[in-house]
């Protein structure tokens, strides 16, 4: 009877979070796990070093489509995925989360007839603006094995007509991830002393969904909201908004008010997180990190597929003045604040989301 680390296993990835929240399924799969990189995160600093950071040698880009357009990167990672399972024949495709790549090695999975195994499944925004509501449902349909991290993503699955024998509640990968990088309480002090801020004492900020980074006036407004903060704003840029920024005088000089660096590796960015007085972000994952660092976060959005952390970890605030009110609002009191959160559980799960997925995809392909 084969095992499962004698089958191939593909793994479609393109982007920093998809590292972040595969790493541990890829560790488990061992030498099953083939990993392709589609190139959609292309940059050095949000691809290969996460990689290293998991103990995972970096897989060559074999499709290159950063920096192309939304149908293009998907369209020509489908057709380079389809000649190579049509090849290679693996007896499951991975994916995760609501990316381009997701949905290309969705349809190419679909394409070849291999079972798909969809990770983060089931979230849902319900705002149709965003392309990446649009990824999730395609790869949620497509999945043979839906790995939803909450009860709330089950129930969104339910609600399309998605059945519990597709479906597997796994928690969220970002646990384990978390949990294996976050630097120990020295390592974060020499990180303060590093960066030159003081616990609790800065905010941690990150940008980079094309809504609030491709607009100059929208970007504006966004630093000069950081900007008026009457602490420092720690910020490291994202290659799009680096590029954004530094093609316009206006944006160039408000982000000398703050403290901008190159983007971070995992366990500095997580120690930072967890030494801050609160995160601003448009991420996803970062909503998830602040629950389980305990720190409360401004997500700078107009609608969030994380529902969970609303009313207690983060607040859901678009661009403008109220992004500035909240933050001083939480500033008032940090220290009670931070104390209260301690006391509130994280809705992602105990940490065994990996080892749980990895046990679905046995059972899928029956190894
Ligand atoms: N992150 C990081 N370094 C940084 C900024 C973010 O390691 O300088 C991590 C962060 O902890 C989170 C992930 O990158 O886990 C978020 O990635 P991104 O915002 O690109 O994607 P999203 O979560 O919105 O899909």
């Amino acid at each position: 009877m084969p095992t499962l680390q004698d089958q191939s296993i593909a793994v479609v990835l393109g982007t920093r979070p998809e590292i972040i929240k595969l790493g541990h399924v890829i560790r488990l799969l061992g030498p099953a796990a083939r990993v392709i990189h589609t190139g959609q995160h292309f940059d050095d600093d949000l691809s290969k070093i996460f990689f290293g950071a998991f103990g995972l040698v970096a897989p060559p880009v074999t499709i290159g489509v950063g920096g192309a357009t939304r149908g293009t990167q998907i369209g020509r990672s489908v057709a380079e995925l389809d000649a190579r399972f049509a090849a290679e024949r693996p007896v499951a495709v991975v994916v995760q989360g609501d990316t381009n790549s997701a949905v290309a090695g969705a349809i190419a999975a679909n394409a070849n007839d291999i079972p798909l195994v969809h990770v983060e499944s089931g979230l849902r925004s319900h705002d149709r603006r965003m392309p990446e509501e649009h990824n999730r449902v395609i790869a949620d349909h497509l999945a043979d094995l839906c790995c939803a991290p909450t009860e709330t993503n089950r129930a969104n699955l339910h609600a399309e007509a998605i059945s519990d024998d597709r479906i597997v509640v796994t928690g969220n990968t970002i646990v384990e991830a978390l949990r294996a990088l976050l630097p120990d309480p020295a390592a974060r002090t020499a990180l303060l002393t590093k960066h030159d801020l003081t616990p609790a004492g800065f905010v941690l900020g990150t940008f980079h969904r094309p809504e609030n980074v491709d607009d100059p006036a929208v970007l504006e407004t966004i630093l000069e909201q950081l900007a008026s903060l009457p602490v420092p704003v720690v910020l490291p840029l994202h290659p799009r908004t680096r590029i954004r920024i530094s093609t316009h005088a206006k944006l160039a000089a408000l982000a000398a008010r703050l403290t901008v660096l190159e983007p971070l590796g995992y366990a500095e960015f997580l120690g930072l997180a967890a030494e801050s007085a609160m995160l601003i972000s448009d991420s996803g994952g970062v909503q998830e990190e602040a629950s389980l660092l305990k720190r409360p976060v401004v997500v700078v959005r107009r609608s969030t597929e994380r529902p969970e952390v609303l009313g207690t970890f983060a607040e859901l605030i678009p661009p403008g003045p109220q992004i500035s009110k909240q933050a001083r609002a939480w500033l008032g009191d940090v220290a009670a604040l931070h104390d209260r959160l301690a006391t509130i559980a994280s809705p992602y799960g105990d940490g065994t989301a990996s080892q749980r997925t990895v046990d679905g995809i046995g059972a899928l392909v029956d190894a």
